[in-house]
This record gives structure tokens, C-alpha cells and sequence, in this order.
């Protein structure tokens, strides 16, 4: 990845009739990043990827591609190459036909023969030139689309939920595959996915959307750390919220009382930017842990019962019922000596490293 700006998204707005689909969106990707656009359906997310392709134009704003103003520039005259959800690749076509389809007319014959053996060799397609696109498995039919967008050597690859229809074990490998590919092409990916694992296992940075705006982009382990408000927190991972009155603020440390652990003091989080007294604050599953007596090595800790059991072989989820606090809370325990050490019903105490809670700010009434 370099510094070098291939993407900039300035004010850029899209609607639909009165209906506002993207607003607001100021976004730099660059050069040989990985980047995913993450959210739920209907915020946007492809919206914004079609206004990067030309497929649609922004309402108000400018999207400019490796310095250019893309305003008015047809879909196939820009740097870019799109990979669809339902990699439409043609039937009636064998691997190579389906491969060199964007070629042809524009390069010599052997050109494209040598090209297609190329994008071929780079999806570990090597050698199925002759294959009918209907003799393919699912995830042979996405990495024939994926040569095909790969050919045109696009500056970027856009790509719409592209693992979307593959089961879950050959999504996870071809998470990999595409990740490495992107590595070693030097190629600009621009993904977009309702899937925050998928996200977070391929990009160097993501984008998370919701309801047409950009809430926060940074790397994935910025996201899980230090995420700016409850809908990115909750969107990212699971997280345990809690209210909290915060009593100081002093360099860059707030002093606070949490439901149910009482006083603390924790970290600023410079992301959250909606500050008050009353904040809420995070705490993800895996930063508690779960006793059966009240740990003496813990600064906070709060007495429950467990309410569910959910066994997920490398942890398992407990649900901790706590008085006065609403919402079960969520604990997750690495599973090392494949043991379920506690059942519904057990009394158990929750411990708290307290540099793990996370300020979340202000509650948001509309996330
Ligand atoms: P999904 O994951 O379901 O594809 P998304 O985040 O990609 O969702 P978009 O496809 O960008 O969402 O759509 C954003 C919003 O704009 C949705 O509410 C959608 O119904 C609306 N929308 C999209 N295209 C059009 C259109 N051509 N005309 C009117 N509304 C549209």
C-alpha cells in the first residue's frame, strides 16, 4: 500500500426522489489497499460502489479516480473493473472465452491468449482454458470472474458482496485466496459486504455505513478497539453496553461510575466524538472473565447467573444475568481444556480488567 491517493470521494451525495441514499461521504482509498465498505442492507454501501464504477452519479459532490474528475466519464472508460454478486459469467462460453470476453476486438490474438493464461494461472484456474463455464463449481465460477475483471489490469477491482453465494467453508478459503491475490497484484480492492468477519479478515481498512453516511473508517483492529459510537461498536463484534455518569476528565483519562462495577477509570476514546455526563461504555465478551467464587484479582467485579449456554468449539458464550442491569451479559471463555465449565442457573462472578472498557460517548438516540 502506498500514500498515493487512487480514490477521493468529496461531498458526495446520491438520492433517489426525495429519498436520500448516500450523504455526506468524504473517503480517500489508496493505492494497493484493500478496502471494504461494511453495513447493513439498504445503507448505501452499493450505492456508493456503483458511483465509483459509473454506473450511477452522484447528485451532489465529485468522486476524482488517480487525480481525475470521473463527472460525465461512461463506466468503460474508467480505470476500473467490477466483480458482481452473482458473478454473471456466460454458460454457453468455456473458461478462456468467458476470461478474454473484455479483450476482445481491442488486442491481438496472442495478446489475449497470453493474458488469459495469465489471469488464469493468478485464481489458480491454470490450465481449465477448455472447461464449459457449466461444468464449474461455484467457487471455480467466482475466480473465472475474478480473471476476467483481472485482465483489463483495472488500477481498481470493485467488488459487490463477491463471495456472497458460496457456502461457508469455501467463503473462508477464498477470503484467503483473495486476499493474497490482492497482496501480490498491488491492485486496489474495493469491497462491499454486510459480512463485519469478512471485512475484517481481508481489508486494511473499512468503511462502516449507516443509513447513507460513513460513521468511521479505520483499520479493523481500530474498529474492535476504539469504535466511535454504539452502532459501529455493535455492528463490529459483539459488545456489552453499559450506562455511565462520568464524575472528571482528566488527561485524556475519564474517571466514571459503571452500572453495577461502580468507579473507574478509563481512557478517553478520541473517536467517540459526542461527549457528555451520562456516556455509555463497552465491554467486548472476551475482556471479562467468569469465576465461580469472587475473584480476588479483579479491580471490578459483578455477581450474576448464567441464562445461556451457547458452545462454539474454540469458546464458548455465556449469557450472565446481573441485577439491575438489563441485557444478560455477554462473556465469551476460550475453550482450552474442552470443558463447558458452567451451566444455566450457576451463580457465578464476572471479573473486569479495567482497561478494557470503552468509551462509547453520548447514547445516540438514532443508533
Ligand atoms: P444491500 O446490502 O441490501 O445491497 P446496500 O447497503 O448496498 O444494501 P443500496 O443498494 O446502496 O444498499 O441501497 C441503499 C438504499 O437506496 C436502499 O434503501 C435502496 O432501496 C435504495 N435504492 C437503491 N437503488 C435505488 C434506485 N435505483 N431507486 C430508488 N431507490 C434505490
Amino acid at each position: 500500500m502506498t500514500e498515493k491517493n487512487i480514490i477521493e470521494l468529496k461531498g458526495v451525495e446520491k438520492r433517489y426522489g426525495s429519498f436520500l441514499a448516500a450523504s455526506g461521504i468524504d473517503l480517500d482509498l489508496r493505492q494497493g489497499e484493500f478496502f471494504s465498505l461494511l453495513g447493513p442492507s439498504g445503507c448505501g454501501k452499493t450505492t456508493v460502489l456503483r458511483m465509483i464504477a459509473g454506473f450511477q452519479e452522484p447528485t451532489q459532490g465529485a468522486i476524482l479516480i488517480d487525480g481525475q474528475d470521473m463527472a460525465g466519464v461512461p463506466a468503460n472508460n474508467r480505470p476500473t473493473n467490477m466483480v458482481f454478486q452473482s458473478y454473471a459469467i456466460f454458460p454457453h462460453l468455456n473458461v478462456a472465452n468467458n476470461v478474454a470476453y473484455g479483450l476482445r476486438g481491442r488486442v491481438p490474438k496472442a495478446e489475449i491468449d497470453a493474458r488469459v493464461t495469465e489471469a488464469l494461472e493468478m485464481v489458480e484456474l491454470g490450465g481449465l482454458h477448455q472447461r464449459g463455464a457449466n461444468e464449474l463449481s461455484g467457487g471455480q465460477r467466482q475466480r473465472v470472474a475474478l480473471a476476467r475483471a483481472l485482465i483489463m489490469r483495472p488500477k481498481v477491482l470493485l467488488l459487490d458482496e463477491p463471495l456472497s453465494a458460496l457456502d461457508k467453508k469455501l467463503r473462508e478459503q477464498m477470503q484467503f485466496e483473495m486476499r493474497n491475490l490482492q497482496q501480490s497484484l498491488g491492485i486496489t480492492f474495493v469491497m462491499v459486504t454486510h459480512d463485519q468477519y469478512e471485512a475484517m479478515t481481508m481489508s486494511d481498512r473499512i468503511g462502516v455505513m449507516f443509513d447513507g453516511r460513513l460513521e468511521q473508517v479505520d483499520t479493523p483492529a481500530t474498529l474492535y478497539a476504539r469504535p466511535c459510537n454504539r452502532a459501529v461498536a455493535s455492528f463490529i463484534g459483539e459488545m456489552n453496553i453499559l450506562p455511565a455518569t462520568v464524575l472528571e476528565e482528566t488527561g485524556g483519562m475519564l474517571s466514571i461510575e459503571a452500572a453495577g462495577f461502580g468507579r473507574m477509570r478509563i481512557e478517553r476514546n478520541v473517536n467517540a466524538t459526542d461527549r457528555a455526563r451520562d456516556i455509555i461504555v463497552g465491554i467486548r465478551p472476551e475482556q471479562l472473565e467468569i469465576k465461580a467464587d469472587k475473584p480476588a484479582d479483579y479491580p471490578a467485579t459483578l455477581k450474576g447467573k448464567i441464562s445461556n449456554v451457547a458452545f462454539y468449539g474454540e469458546n464458548i458464550h455465556y449469557h450472565v444475568a446481573v441485577e439491575n442491569i438489563d441485557k444478560p451479559i455477554a462473556v465469551s471463555v476460550p475453550n482450552y481444556f474442552h470443558t463447558v465449565d458452567f451451566n444455566r442457573g450457576d451463580a457465578v462472578w464476572l471479573g473486569l480488567q479495567v482497561a478494557s472498557v470503552i468509551d462509547l460517548g453520548k447514547e445516540r438516540k438514532s443508533s
